[in-house]
């Protein structure tokens, strides 16, 4: 419940791009990274429903999983020191001699690093069994602890989204056509996707490098989620969509040039910040699909921003900031 209040307290804004005035699409953008100071954008609502559920449980500790520059577990960190949990980020990668801006943050506020090499980590997403190993390992080494899967991404995640649906809807009183996110997991885009039921179209725009494999994986996760959100009655949800293409080489890679150049004018036009990794790329792909005349004129087309600010630290972002 109160979280729908605060979710009803983000603003939606017009926004003005002279690239895609043309198009006949009004473009308004749900500011979702001003949800809260810390717990950025869309992390504020999938750890929201898993925070609870920890506490419920009689947990004192969460651990969880993200790069160096993770958001989630930025916003993970945030929260246990904010709300007097302890934390644990298992990190992707070696110990590096420097810490990333965000890991510093996030040991800063208490969390405790535990680094696992590339490799390792990589077995540790495919194979349960090394999960298991792991996990038993680190409960006997720092006592218990409710474990949230790498960037939130499981049903009370997708439920915290699905309350981030319902409150643009009633906000907005159902007037509009399609929802645009930025989409690493597919978590957001199931909750939004369940919250909107088949009236709307939900685009989730990819910011993985599809081979078509992982793209597949993701899709096929959102299914499973949306399936598991939408009650009987309300039937099926497949008002969504992933939107693969708009990824510009890949999950937190160097952007290329057009991107570069597009994140200042868009920067420079709306006045509104992005971050490199996801919502830089949902924006990049609405203005293509809007010149290409996906939508017809006249469309009103909500993005949301999901926030992770934080992560222009690992790039040169627009004004040098
Ligand atoms: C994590 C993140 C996403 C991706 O959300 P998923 O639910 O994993 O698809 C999008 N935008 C921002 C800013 C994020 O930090």
């Amino acid at each position: 419940m109160e979280l729908l209040v605060r979710a009803r307290q983000v603003p939606v804004e017009t926004i003005d791009l002279h690239c895609i005035k043309a198009s006949g699409v009004e473009l308004l953008v749900r500011r979702d990274d001003l949800v809260d100071e810390q717990l950025s954008g869309n992390k504020f609502y999938k750890l929201f429903y898993n925070i609870e559920c920890a506490e419920q449980l009689g947990y004192r500790q969460i651990l969880s999983f993200g790069g160096a520059y993770s958001n989630h577990l930025y916003s993970l960190a945030a929260a246990g020191k904010r709300l007097g949990f302890a934390t644990v980020g298992v990190v992707r990668g070696e110990r590096p001699v420097i810490l990333s801006p965000t890991l510093l943050d996030a040991e800063r506020w208490g969390m405790r690093l535990v680094f696992v090499g590339r490799a390792d980590y990589r077995e540790l997403t495919q194979t349960s069994a090394s999960l298991a190993v792991l996990l038993s390992r680190l409960r006997h080494e720092l006592g218990g602890f409710y474990c949230i899967p790498e960037g939130g991404a499981n049903l009370a995640g997708a439920q915290g989204m699905q309350v981030l649906g319902r409150a643009l809807d009633e906000q907005l009183q159902g007037k509009f056509d399609s929802v645009c996110l930025a989409c690493g997991t597919g978590t957001g885009l199931a909750g939004v996707a369940a919250a909107l039921g088949g009236t709307k179209s939900v685009l989730g725009f990819s910011v993985l490098k599809g081979s078509s494999g992982v793209d597949a994986g993701i899709g096929s996760e959102v299914a499973r989620l949306t399936e598991q959100l939408v009650t009987t009655n309300t039937g099926q949800a497949d008002n969504w969509r992933l939107i693969s293409g708009f990824h510009g080489g890949g999950y937190g890679k160097r952007l290329p040039p057009y991107l570069q150049r597009f994140w200042q004018t868009f920067e420079q036009e709306t006045g509104l910040q992005l971050d490199p990794v996801y919502t830089l790329k949902m924006f990049w792909g609405i203005t293509r699909l809007a010149q290409q005349g996906y939508w017809p004129k006249g469309s009103r087309v909500v993005a949301i921003h999901s926030g992770g600010l934080q992560g222009r630290r690992g790039f040169t972002a627009p004004n040098g900031s």
